[in-house]
């Protein structure tokens, strides 16, 4: 970081092992959310700062794959402490730049991607395969590689955390990496790389380089160099990032977005089930989460007494200075975002939903403090619709901005829940056992929690279905995602056989 500006920061990309600008150089402003102004710049990248990333990833990638695994699980080991050591001022970076609160990214998403980080060191000596024994002289086995470069595409609402544990993963089995943080919000990663030398990994086995989705990001995706993607952003970004892939026939991991059910059930314990709920879409990243419990069911009996409780719950909500450790709920992370909940807020009545609290926007939010008046501020905000075709109950709105609807029985609970093209979490509040294992079967998603909501974990395998993305990141098969299967076949000490037909295959 440099300060040409005494008052404007300015970040560098991350290109073998050197803080680089971008080769035109070309930044693009990054705004403090929480006061509309330009507070850093970034480099505006173009495909040859990525040509030059890809070329030093590739440069890295022989030695690193060769590197014995427990010496890669030593160097992520001495980065995890590293990031630790560093968490205080990571996370007000990460809190200055998208406005997520210190309460998330201090008390959760730093100290959190470093238990990451050593988690997947610890996976990178636990890698094996199988052997299968085919009888007469010849030995066949499965072997786990690394795929070479890899290529990740991280979104703006939690770039430390999806930073630490995408990079880890894809190190520890041995792959070197490019990253392209979103250009909202990628201070605190672009930051963060300074740790990499410290904690002694090489030059080119972390690569970042910073610039817009259509012009760095599709270079990255398009690199021929690039032997592998992973994508976490929006569903419709996801599609035109699977598209592009597809073209090279480059393999491709997605973590897209979601419409999440949170059902509250008659018999909840409903004090939890309003903690959990708010939890689930207000404090936090202010809604911006994939996993947002964005529709809210809520059984009949308990309609008019659950909406009332979480309104004095999110009235009591402090929304503002996303770096006062005492702040539940910051600003929307930029002024797109800003726009597109604003209009969300506008067209649910417009089709027929009601607004039962909330739906204040702007100034208004923060009230008098004259240093938020320009923030991108949006308040908790329930509607109540009784028909989930409406677009505000079928469309990712990503901000505080939660819709609640009734239903009768249990069956219709989960009939609701499942009518959307999304599957990526849902929740359930019930005292009962039989319920709670019902919901888990019934709800269609790669993440079901029961009496608890937006619990992501390093050690839990996390993923979604349908509209929502592919196979599992976290957990020991989290890995797995990193890494590339060949089988061996093994003649030994017998004259090589001839190819029988019934081991023939298609290929
Ligand atoms: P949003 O949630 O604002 O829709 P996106 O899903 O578009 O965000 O962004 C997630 C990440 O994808 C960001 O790093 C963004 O720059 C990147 N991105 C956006 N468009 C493309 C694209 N066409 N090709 C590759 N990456 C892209």
């Amino acid at each position: 970081m440099t300060a040409a500006d005494p008052h404007i920061a300015e970040f560098h990309n991350h290109i073998d092992g050197e803080a680089r600008p971008a080769r035109g150089g070309g930044l693009l402003d990054s705004v403090d959310p929480s006061t509309g102004r330009v507070w850093a710049r970034v480099p505006d990248s173009g495909a040859a700062d990525v040509d030059d990333a890809v070329a030093a990833a590739r440069a890295a990638f022989p030695a690193w794959r060769s590197t014995p695994p427990a010496r890669r699980a030593d160097l992520l080991r001495a980065w995890s402490a590293a990031v630790l050591a560093h968490a205080d001022d990571l996370a007000a970076i990460e809190s200055r730049d998208n406005g997520r609160v210190l309460k998330e990214t201090r008390g959760g998403d730093v100290p959190g991607g470093a238990l990451n980080i050593r988690y997947n060191a610890e996976l990178a000596d636990k890698v094996t395969g199988d052997t299968v024994h085919l009888g007469g002289a010849t030995v066949a086995s499965t072997r786990y590689e690394p795929f070479g470069v890899v290529g990740v595409i991280i979104p703006w609402n939690a770039p430390l955390a999806m930073f630490f544990a995408k990079v880890s993963g894809a190190l520890a089995a041995g792959n070197t990496v490019v990253v392209k943080p979103a250009e909202q919000a990628c201070c605190s990663v672009l930051a963060a790389c300074g740790l990499l030398a410290e904690a002694g990994l090489p030059p080119g086995a972390v690569n970042v380089v910073s610039g817009t989705g259509p012009v760095a990001g599709e270079a990255l995706v398009d690199h021929p160099g690039v032997a592998r993607l992973h994508f976490t952003g929006s569903t419709a970004t996801g599609r035109r990032v699977t598209r592009h892939a597809a073209a090279g026939l480059k393999n491709v991991s997605l973590e897209l977005g979601g419409k999440s059910p949170n059902i509250v059930f008659d018999d909840a314990d409903l004090d939890a089930a309003t903690a959990g709920v708010a939890g689930g879409i207000f404090t936090g990243g202010a809604g911006q989460a994939c996993v947002a419990g964005s529709r809210v069911l809520i059984q009949e009996g308990v309609f008019e007494e659950f909406t009332r409780r979480l309104r004095a719950h999110a009235a009591a909500l402090r929304v503002g200075d996303p770096r006062d450790p005492s702040t539940d709920m910051g600003p929307l992370a930029f002024a797109g975002q800003y726009d597109k909940v604003r209009a969300y807020l506008e067209l649910g009545p417009r089709e027929g939903a009601e607004i039962l609290f909330g739906g204040r926007t702007g100034r208004e939010v923060v009230g008098a403090d004259p240093a938020l008046a320009g923030g991108y501020w949006v308040e908790p905000t329930l509607m109540a619709a009784t028909d989930n075709r409406l677009r505000v109950c079928q469309e990712e709105i990503f901000g505080p901005v939660a819709v609640a609807l009734p239903f009768r029985t249990e069956d219709e609970a989960y009939a609701i829940a499942n009518d959307t093209v999304y599957g990526l979490a849902g929740g359930a509040w019930t005292r009962s056992l039989d319920r709670a294992h019902r919901a888990v079967a019934a709800i269609d998603a790669g993440t079901v929690w029961i009496n608890t909501y937006r619990r992501i974990h390093w050690a839990v395998p996390f993923g979604g279905r349908k509209h929502s993305g592919d196979r599992p990141s976290n957990g020991a098969e989290g890995l797995r995602e990193w890494l590339t299967l060949k089988a061996a076949w093994i003649e030994v000490g017998a004259p090589p056989a001839p190819p029988r037909p019934t081991e023939g295959g298609a290929g």
